[in-house]
């Protein structure tokens, strides 16, 4: 058994000036039956705990470390542009680099507005759509997760479905009375509520790629037929893309899948492990936001000096030759892995990957392609998987309903090592 002591006691000192001893949910590992471990350092694809274990990451941050921990390169970049001050509230040159990095990169983004999170990214786009449409309503998907603003949290992803709660207290009613949540994978359910409600329906909002009920794909023709329906009645359709921006490619999943959304979001990635969200899109959308136009947005902190040297740095890395073909290798390898495991052990379980992200639903026999057919998952037995894998030194999402992330720092020999300490894992659960 590795040692836990000190990540027991912080936890314990957390708990009492924290609420549940965390800053985000899914951190505390409840529903995979453990105590958080509490982080010293990391390094590439390694993470220390307190307590001097080491661990090869998945989590990456949910994401944002998809260089590795510590990489040189965006050091030095934050090291560089904190010589020049902290925060100015006062143009700098490097969000106007940011913001080309990432017109240049996405393809549906002619102009782009810099914030610090996801959240504000998705609830500021949701106000420009009914801003520019002058339409109240929003639609949503069951299972996708866009932050915890008020409008989202109606059958949500990630640590919402995480912790089992339907919505939450403290939302107003009449505010969720404007979110139509319908099935993902479903152009039906989605063609009903359009075919009667769509005068009313500002945008809809969607992960290309779910990533927030672990990772499902969308079917084949359902992206194309969602962006049909939301254009022929005056829809703004919303690419929430902060996992998959950067992530699936430079263009995200719009690139990927060759489909144009009128507004993206992004996150994680696009600030190299410091607090960056963005929101873009068309001209004509976008020049809509004040001080160009009407609808209000503002942040003191957005464009931080150190948040944009860092996503420019993060950006510039994944810009070299190779970076996705590889990451795409990778996360391949480990899924086919984990599939060749699971059937030499009679496991159930159904893994489904893209690119660098991939989820193992345990105890599924077939396609997971929604947020109904993810939650009939095992938990109880994803919750054993996590705990051996940590137990042996990985450390996966500490939740059935995530991704597991590859970085560009993870070896060979890394995903090799995973394997093996995998292989013992699901002996363990036959
Ligand atoms: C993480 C996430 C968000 C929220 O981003 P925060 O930075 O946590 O506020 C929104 N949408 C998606 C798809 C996410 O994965």
């Amino acid at each position: 058994m590795m040692h836990k002591e000190i990540s027991a006691r912080y936890f314990e000192e957390a708990k009492k000036v924290i609420p549940g001893g965390v800053n985000s949910p899914v951190r505390a590992c409840q529903s995979v039956g453990c105590d958080p471990i509490f982080v010293e350092q990391g390094s590439g694809c390694y993470i220390e705990d307190v307590d001097g274990n080491s661990y090869i990451d998945y989590v990456c941050s949910w994401g944002p470390m998809i260089t590795g921990h510590c990489h040189p390169e965006i050091n030095a970049a934050v090291a560089a542009a904190l010589e020049s001050g902290t925060s100015f509230g006062i143009p700098t040159w490097h969000e106007v680099e940011l913001a080309q990095l990432i017109c240049e990169c996405v393809p549906s983004v002619d102009m782009v507005r810099l914030v610090n999170s996801g959240t504000e990214a998705t609830m500021s786009a949701i106000r420009l759509a009914r801003g520019y449409t002058g339409r109240d309503k929003i639609i949503k998907f069951d299972g996708c997760y866009h932050g915890h603003a008020d409008s989202f949290l109606v059958k949500a992803g990630s640590g919402v479905a995480t912790l089992g709660i339907p919505g939450s207290p403290g939302v107003p009613e009449e505010i969720v009375a404007n979110t139509i949540s319908v099935p993902f994978n479903d152009i039906d359910a989605l063609r009903d509520v359009v075919q009667r409600d769509g005068e009313n329906i500002a945008a809809v909002i969607m992960e290309p790629v779910p990533a927030n009920m672990g990772v499902v794909l969308p079917v084949e023709g359902y992206l194309e037929a969602v962006r049909e329906l939301t254009a022929s009645h005056d829809i703004v359709l919303i690419f929430d893309e902060v996992i998959t921006g950067f992530r699936l490619g430079l263009g995200g999943a719009q690139e990927f899948f060759g489909i144009t959304p009128d507004l993206t979001t992004m996150g994680k990635i696009i600030g190299g492990g410091l607090p960056v969200g963005a929101y873009g899109g068309k001209r004509e959308i976008m020049e809509q936001i004040a001080p160009a136009g009407p609808v209000y947005q503002a942040g003191t902190l957005s464009g931080n000096p150190l948040a944009t040297a860092a996503g420019i740095a993060a950006l510039e890395i994944l810009s070299r030759p190779g970076t996705y073909e590889s990451l795409e290798q990778k996360g391949n390898a480990l899924a086919s892995g984990y599939i060749e495991l699971a059937k030499k052990y009679g496991i159930e379980c159904q893994v489904q990957n893209i690119g660098s992200m991939l989820t193992a639903f345990f105890g599924q026999k077939g396609d997971v392609k929604n947020f109904a057919s993810a939650l009939t998952s095992n938990t109880d037995q994803y919750g054993r998987f996590f705990r051996g894998m940590l137990e042996n030194g990985v450390y996966v999402a500490p939740s059935q309903f995530e991704a597991a992330m590859v970085s560009i720092a993870h070896s060979w020999d890394d995903i090799d090592e995973t394997l093996e300490v995998a292989e013992s894992v699901f002996k363990s659960l036959a």
